[in-house]
């Protein structure tokens, strides 16, 4: 009852509410572990808590045995007939009085309770309370019980997860989206721009590249290299060359099931306990989630709305301490499609240079950039430091689903020796990355860009990415800066104006009562609550009615 936050009190109300009396005294007896109410009383009880009287008086039911919940790795005696569940008081019957006391040295049998009845009522209380509740009268007795070990059954133990997840956070799908999934559940349709999966939304990938993977499937069944396929890794050398990254051999390219796990198997193998790592806010949120797993400190640097989103370079120096190891860039970037010109990479450059950081750059979005601008990877402006360029076809090929993502070492390798033979090794634990997607990385990269079309006016992503801006910056008290590439935008709102302090508020109110699916800026490492993200990868015709929908929304919102 402690657990589930249940009261005695709010049993006795329960019962009032059914014209029926359950005496204060004998419930706290009771749940004490001291006396066994009436049966009436227990009938009572057991019909409140939706489970069986017999269960509530003697932790198990006649039949059906099973497994009961409690605290710790306590035993129970095993019963050798089901009548002897519970040694009973001495007298002719056996049965213990409604209302008498239990002796001390009574055991109850909680490892073989079970519960067959559902709540009926609304003042009826989850199962699992009332397992609480009769666990803490069992456990009272069986832990003054002397039983023989070899009798015993160890009972379920709980597991909580491990410490180290009590700091990381992963909103994209966080509570936000568990309540769209109920919702969705009973029924309701709801429009999904939480998550840039671009398959849902029409968009497939290039014939070409399934065709490649059916056609080599027959020999993608073994384990490849650690670090990937010759085949992949030569032609993501090759995108290296062309992209101006320094120093980069065959030795230096790991291919990945996602960048999503090159992510984390670098933050394992880069910080230590306490080592800071500069990360953008707002970030792609796995970038914080895998440095806080690792036992690192993210520190998070501001990134300008007012310059377009490009890093608050004055924000960065700041932030630096002697125990800063690297800085991480996401370019371009996730969430607000900002695209970092050569002259802010060339002053992170030096900043990194002046403390000797290292530079982690996700650039997953590298092919998708519109109207005319060119993305530049750092790593090819710092040939003097140790860089390590993320990227993968999820999001330039459209296969999300098929888990292919690379990094590559770069620039100064001789200071990262042993932090190589690290990454190394945390590479050959997780033997490779899935083979048949590694296959289509020489198809993908080489050739025809078909990903291309999309992001030229006429083309999906450009013209949703105009209509979406248009109609965000329409609507009072929303504004947006005009993304760059990617597919995301990252609208701003006058909290004022809508009485906003929590944004995941305004995500769920938003969700209830116009079925969209938004991700609040919480979600992404922004600590006001004034900002969400939209994934604009849905149809003109979706997106229009979004908007409408939103505009709508926000003229009467008011949050209380
Ligand atoms: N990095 C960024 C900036 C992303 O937005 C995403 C996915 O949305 C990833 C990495 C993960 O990509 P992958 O599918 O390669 O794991």
């Amino acid at each position: 009852m402690d657990d589930r936050g249940i009261r005695q009190t709010d049993l006795i109300r329960a019962a009032q509410k059914r014209g029926a009396r359950l005496g204060k005294s004998q419930l706290s007896q009771y749940v004490n572990g001291r006396t066994l109410p009436r049966q009436d009383s227990l009938e009572l009880l057991a019909s409140l808590l939706g489970v069986h009287a017999d269960w509530l008086a003697w932790g198990k039911l006649p039949e059906a045995p099973q497994a009961l919940p409690m605290s710790s790795n306590q035993y129970a005696e095993r019963p050798s007939t089901p009548n002897a569940a519970r040694r009973m008081p001495s007298n002719a019957s056996g049965a213990v009085h409604p209302g008498q006391d239990v002796p001390s040295t009574d055991a109850v049998p909680v490892s073989t309770a079970t519960q067959t009845s559902e709540p009926t009522s609304a003042d009826t209380f989850d199962s699992a309370s009332k397992l609480t509740a009769s666990t803490a009268h069992a456990e009272k007795h069986v832990a003054t019980q002397q039983v023989p070990t070899s009798e015993r059954t160890p009972v379920m133990r709980h597991f909580k997860k491990s410490s180290k997840l009590n700091n990381v956070l992963y909103d994209v799908r966080g509570p936000v989206v568990d309540e769209a999934a109920r919702m969705e559940s009973e029924g309701m349709r709801i429009l999904k721009l939480n998550i840039g999966n671009p398959a849902p939304f029409g968009f497939r990938a290039p014939d070409e590249v399934v065709h490649d993977m059916r056609q080599q499937l027959p020999d993608g069944e073994g384990y490849s290299d650690s670090r990937g396929l010759f085949s992949a890794r030569k032609a993501i050398m090759q995108y290296c060359q062309i992209r101006n990254l320094p120093n980069v051999t065959m030795e230096d390219i790991y291919t990945g099931n996602g960048v999503s796990e090159l992510i984390n198997l670098c933050m394992q193998a880069i910080l230590d306990n306490g080592d800071e790592i500069l990360i953008p806010s707002p970030d792609y949120p796995l970038w914080t989630a895998c440095a806080t797993l690792a036992g690192g400190t993210p520190v998070h640097y501001i990134c300008d709305e007012q310059a377009e989103w490009n890093p608050d370079l004055d924000d960065i120096r700041s932030k630096i301490s002697p125990r800063t190891k690297a800085i991480v860039l996401i370019n371009p970037n996730n969430p607000t499609g900002a695209l970092y010109p050569r002259e802010v990479l060339a002053e992170i450059v030096e900043i990194a240079r002046e403390h000797q950081l290292m530079i982690l750059s996700d650039e997953i979005y590298d092919r998708l950039i519109m109207d005319g601008f060119e993305h530049t990877s750092i790593a090819s402006m710092a040939p003097d430091l140790f860089c390590i360029t993320f990227s993968g076809l999820s999001k330039s090929h459209m296969i999300a689903g098929y888990r292919i993502g690379w990094m590559v070492l770069s620039g100064n390798k001789r200071c990262a020796k042993d932090l190589i033979e690290g990454i190394h090794m945390l590479a050959n634990m997780r033997l490779c990355s899935n083979v048949p997607a590694q296959a289509i990385v020489q198809t993908a990269l080489g050739g025809y860009q078909s990903v291309q079309r999309y992001i030229v006016p006429g083309g999906r992503v450009h013209d949703q990415r105009d209509l979406v801006y248009e109609a965000l910056n329409q609507i009072p008290g929303i504004s947006a800066v005009k993304p760059k590439a990617a597919f995301y935008i990252f609208p701003k709102i006058d909290v004022k104006r809508f009485n906003i302090t929590d944004d995941e508020q305004f995500a769920l109110d938003l969700l209830h009562e116009k079925h969209i699916l938004i991700v609040p800026g919480k979600g992404f490492n922004w600590h006001k609550p004034d900002h969400f993200r939209v994934v604009y990868l849905p149809r003109r015709r979706v997106l229009t009615e979004c908007m409408e929908d939103l505009a709508d929304f926000m003229e009467t919102y008011r949050q209380a």
